[in-house]
């Protein structure tokens, strides 16, 4: 399994030896060089692709995810501003800024980084986003569009799986699919992309979650398992048949004491038993995380080219 080829193929066979590690990282230089190309291209168009990068957490994880959206943006040629509301605020202040954002015209798109505090809702904040500057495609217009087939913008982790998957030759089509998670940035936008047509789809999709009956029984019966349910080690290689490709999402720090930036980070599937099973699987980190990012960066040069009436070549 090649990154630097598109072209399909059967993944590894596991008697061949241990997986195949799909390391996100140049799979995301590539993306984020196709997406300096298009920036200039604005650029010599007078446009500036620029984006609202919102964070109200003290959490280590959401301030991490942030700084790297924050650098991957300067990389590509995207301006970002980072504005960062006191956790303990109303959830009002968060919405006022919000609708400052949508009504700036010098700001093409507004991600608001998750966690949030228990007192504001995700949904809430969600359906106060410009749909046209929604680049983390959590607004239900967005995700409307998604289910429809006619996306805007897809949720930029489920799409950097489709894209990494893609990109380590892995044909999803009539294949098993298990999705643990059912969020509605990550786990319910993968099932939708897995099970849809054409390329990156047309696999047999399930979709797990906290009240799962058999969760092993669900994975085993996986030819691809993706594992987005934010609880370290959930799945290891005795829930997993042979063969599996194994996309694991989770990005849990562990080991520190308040979920701080101390301790390390861990995902959500025991790494050395899941080898040993797998035919395919992502490190964490370095796996799913750095194609977030850059699907996130798709989705902000995409609205700005959408914003200015300026077509580019998006990768
Ligand atoms: P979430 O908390 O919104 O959703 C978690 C889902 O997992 C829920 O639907 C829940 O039903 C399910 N779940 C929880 N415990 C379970 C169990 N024991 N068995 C089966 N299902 C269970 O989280 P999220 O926003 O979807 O994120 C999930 C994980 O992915 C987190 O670790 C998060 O940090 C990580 N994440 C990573 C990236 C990335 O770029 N790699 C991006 C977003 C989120």
């Amino acid at each position: 399994m090649d990154p630097n080829t598109s072209t399909r193929t059967a993944p590894t066979d596991p008697t061949e030896g241990a997986a195949t590690v799909l390391d996100g990282n140049p799979v995301a230089d590539r993306i984020h060089d196709d997406l300096g190309s298009a920036t200039d291209s604005l650029r010599d168009s007078g446009v500036a692709p620029a984006v609202a990068l919102v964070s109200m957490t003290d959490s280590g994880a959401g301030r991490t995810y942030v700084s790297m959206k924050e650098q991957a943006c300067a990389t590509v040629g995207v301006e970002s501003t980072v504005h960062r509301i006191d956790p303990d605020r109303p959830a009002a202040a968060l919405f006022e800024l919000v609708a400052d954002l949508n009504d700036d015209p010098a700001v093409h798109g507004v991600s608001v980084q998750s966690p949030l505090p228990d007192h504001v809702g995700p949904r809430a904040v969600a359906r106060r986003i410009d749909p046209e500057k929604d680049v983390e495609g959590v607004h239900p217009e967005n995700l409307g569009r998604l289910l429809a087939g006619t996306p805007r913008y897809t949720p930029p982790t489920a799409a950097g799986i489709v894209r990494l998957l893609d990109a380590y030759g892995i044909d999803t089509a009539g294949k098993r699919a298990v999705v643990v998670g059912r969020s509605e940035a990550v786990g319910r936008p993968t099932a939708v992309l897995l099970s849809g047509h054409g390329p990156g789809g047309d696999a047999t999709t399930t979709v797990c979650h906290s009240r799962t009956a058999d969760l092993a029984a669900a994975t085993r019966s996986g030819d691809i398992v993706v594992v987005a349910a934010g609880r370290p080690g959930l799945v290891d290689g005795e829930m997993l048949s042979a063969g599996a490709v194994v996309v694991d999402v989770g990005i849990n720090r562990v080991g520190a004491g308040d979920g701080d930036a101390a301790g390390q980070v861990a995902g959500d599937v025991d790494f050395e038993s899941a080898r040993r099973t797998a035919a395919a699987i992502t490190p964490v980190p370095g796996g799913v995380g750095p194609l977030s990012v850059a699907m996130l960066l798709c989705n902000a040069v995409d609205a700005a080219s959408r914003h200015a009436g300026v077509d580019v070549a998006l990768p």
